[in-house]
């Protein structure tokens, strides 16, 4: 069994969104009134306050004339609030996140509900073409089943982005089925500006012009910093720039989810490399973070991919010198500036691409320790061999 994870954007009507007004906000006021208390109780009475003694708390305020406004929204959601803060704490103590900080109405605003399973057949439906997911106090939901669901979710997550939009996100346990093997490898090379190159010498660009929307952003940011703080105008344009980034992450994610489902579809073996921290020069920050974002990303996405479809994911160390190694006859060369996009050997006299070549370096140098690992492997034994296309 696997675990596989659904997001559908959904339109709330006008009463919904009403609704989910006062769920929102209603959640983060448990929320931030839990963290309060805990707090308080830490700091005057050297008490830890739980999940447990939160939750009775939280109970006993709803009684109250003062906090009964409580009822009006779902109390589940109020428990699942309560449950990310203890996750947050815990996140905390261990180290591993900052210490837990109240929750704003501006930004993205989140609810999640356990779904009761005994009657789940009459709030969830994945029947293609009758699909229907049915909430508390919320009622049946227009969503757009963008995806076939197979499984049925325990819990369901609404999400409404800083510029307003709506998501619906779950995850279902769904029966793993692994491909028939692809004999194909391939090694990776990702770069900034959302650009994949494989090593059969395709580079795939997104789409979207990336690179106008990023200027874009640069000019709104600069608009921004001429308007007086807390006024209307001042407002508008922060709304766009929000809009804006949204567009961008969307579109990211869109390249990365189709360059990732093809690349699995293909291949048996993909390698690719570590964070990506080559020819960034130290101070360029910028390019350097988009680049590990964008990279980091898409093999997130590949490796659970691979998961589902049983295929192989090599990483290779990123100090490995993808770039600057001669493909064909394996000279290096001392330096390559980011700048210099094409090359030629001095050895082999070979002209290089520069991102093809080093995208054939990370799939031998990937081939060489798949080997390592699994000896012959299945990509060998059918007959067919891996192909590789320089
Ligand atoms: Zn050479």
């Amino acid at each position: 069994m696997i675990q596989r994870s659904y997001r559908f954007r959904f339109y709330p009507t006008r009463a919904m969104q009403q609704q989910l007004a006062i769920e929102f906000g209603h959640a983060r006021f448990v929320y931030n009134f839990a963290l309060n208390a805990r707090n308080k109780a830490w700091q005057r009475r050297k008490q830890s306050l739980n999940y447990v003694g939160l939750s009775k708390l939280i109970g006993q305020i709803k009684k109250t004339s003062r906090f009964d406004f409580l009822k009006q929204a779902t109390a589940v959601c109020h428990t699942q609030k309560l449950i990310d803060l203890d996750k947050a704490f815990k996140a905390f103590f261990d180290g591993r996140a900052r210490f837990p900080k109240f929750k704003s109405r501006h930004g993205k605003q989140s609810i999640r509900y356990q779904l009761d399973q005994r009657h789940i057949a009459r709030t969830f439906s994945n029947t293609p073409g009758a699909e229907s997911l049915q909430l508390p106090k919320l009622g049946k939901l227009k969503l757009r089943w963008s995806r076939r669901v197979a499984g049925v979710p325990k819990m369901v997550t609404l999400s409404k982005t800083a510029s307003g939009k709506f998501y619906v996100s779950f995850s279902c346990e769904e029966v793993f089925e692994a491909r028939p093997a692809a004999p194909m490898a391939v090694g990776l090379d990702v770069g900034i500006k959302e650009l994949v190159t494989i090593s059969t010498g395709e580079k795939i660009v997104s789409v979207k012009s990336y690179h106008k929307a990023q200027r874009k952003l640069a000019r709104l940011q600069r608009v921004l910093a001429r308007r007086k703080n807390g006024s209307n105008r001042r407002q508008a344009i922060r709304l766009k720039i929000v809009r804006l980034h949204e567009r961008i992450a969307d579109s990211r994610r869109d390249f990365h989810h189709k360059t990732s489902s093809r690349l699995i579809s293909e291949n048996q073996v993909i390698c690719l490399e570590d964070l990506n921290v080559k020819g960034m020069v130290k101070n360029h920050k910028l390019a350097r973070a988009l680049s590990d974002n964008a990279l980091g990303e898409l093999r997130r996405m590949l490796e659970y991919k691979a998961g589902w479809a049983g295929r192989d994911i090599v990483v290779i160390n990123r100090w490995y010198p993808s770039s600057k190694t001669c493909s064909c006859c394996g000279h290096k060369l001392q330096t390559l500036p980011l700048s210099v996009r094409q090359w030629r050997c001095l050895e082999c006299e070979t002209l290089h691409d520069r991102d093809i070549n080093a995208a054939n370096n990370i799939l031998s140098e990937g081939l060489k320790q798949y080997r390592e690992v699994h000896g012959n492997c299945p990509v060998w034994a059918n007959g067919q061999g891996v192909r590789r296309v320089a």
